[in-house]
């Protein structure tokens, strides 16, 4: 049977072969097929429609029904804008074989609210994780400098410090243990320095920091990467690549040199858990593990129901096995502040 994994494959190798609105239609069920809950052998064997699965219509079901029916005999081989990508029904299936995985999450450190270009307001957000019996989540909304996904400035950040602990009381008081964590996507630019004036993330409970320009130059990055980790105000490296599944392939570096500076520095680097983003990839992982460095879990959900994406990340660590100890979201919360308490004071000592 075919896997979503590989359906996609067809879809996006189909979309090269047709033009403008097929095209197109074939480019976003590709896309799409990382986010569908089920296999579709799964599907087809329970006698159910495809067009339940997103961006799936007829004519995209009989085209689907067609390779399952007949195998197409040769693909070309994945290229590496499309690699090492693993979807949701695949994740799942991997996460059902180790229960206990799954149960070690406490929170996700990355999301976006209604304060930048997310749809949910803070306690939708809050809600949802509850749902999901999360001790904590981060709110990390865009900085100032990404004007397009409507980041915020410091006055901004302050206002929404003063929602999130409001947020926070009430919550407290409502007798449940859960806890917003302040936060910001601070974007860096490509020498590794932040938009934000430093005394506005003094209050922050954690910094994440992430590339968001010149992500399409081809030579070595190593140096961006160095200097992000050293920036003294960052905690964790955000979409450490800026790949976008069949759009851009992320840029290159010395890994094993970034994984062992930020091991060096304490500091982590995110799984980006965005279907089509799952950046640190699986392979990368691995070095990191043989680094020892600390991994951050974030949906980097712009809506709330993107919290269960979580599980591309969760299954992402697992098929690279990463030690339990080594990813911060499994963390308790006292630890997890700790440990951005320390880095601070590292830096503070060293000025
Ligand atoms: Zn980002």
């Amino acid at each position: 049977m075919l896997s979503n994994t590989y359906i996609a494959e067809l879809l996006a190798q189909q979309a090269e072969r047709e033009t403008s609105i097929l095209s197109r239609a074939f480019r976003r069920a590709a896309r799409s097929a990382f986010l569908w809950p089920e296999e579709i052998s799964d599907l087809i064997a329970q006698n159910r429609t495809l067009t339940e699965l997103r961006s799936v219509g007829p004519f995209i079901e009989k085209q689907i029904r067609t390779w399952i029916e007949k195998r197409p005999r040769r693909v070309k081989t994945v290229p590496a804008i499309r690699q090492d990508f693993i979807s949701l029904a695949e994740a799942r299936r991997l996460l059902a074989n180790r229960p206990g995985w799954r149960k070690k999450l406490r929170g996700d450190l990355q999301m976006h609210s209604r304060w930048s270009d997310g749809s949910g307001t803070i306690a939708e957000m809050a809600n949802a994780a509850k749902e999901r019996s999360y001790e904590y989540i981060a709110i990390t909304d865009h900085s100032k400098g990404l004007k397009i996904a409507g980041g915020i400035d410091e006055r901004a950040l302050k206002r929404q410090q003063a929602e999130i602990i409001k947020e926070n009381v009430a919550t407290s008081k409502s007798g449940q243990d859960f806890t917003l964590l302040r936060s910001i996507e601070m974007n860096l630019s490509p020498r590794g320095e932040g938009d934000m004036s430093p005394e506005s993330l003094l209050h922050l409970d954690l910094v994440l920091g992430s590339f968001h320009s010149s992500l399409r130059v081809l030579d070595d990055q190593t140096e961006r990467y160095l200097a992000a980790l050293r920036n003294p105000h960052i905690h964790i490296l955000g979409h450490p690549r800026g790949r976008i599944y069949n759009f851009r392939i992320g840029l290159k570096a010395d890994w094993p040199r970034v994984f062992a500076e930020a091991a060096r520095l304490d500091k982590a680097v995110e799984i980006d858990c965005y279907p089509d983003r799952q950046d640190l990839n699986v392979e990368l992982l691995k070095l990191a593990r043989t680094r020892q460095t600390r991994i951050s879990l974030g949906t980097d959900a712009h809506h709330s129901w993107q919290l269960e994406i979580t599980d591309l990340g969760l299954a992402a660590a697992l098929r690279a096995r990463i030690p339990a100890d080594r990813i911060l979201n499994f963390t308790p919360i006292g630890e997890l502040k700790a440990w951005a308490q320390a880095i601070r004071d590292r830096n503070i000592s060293k000025e």
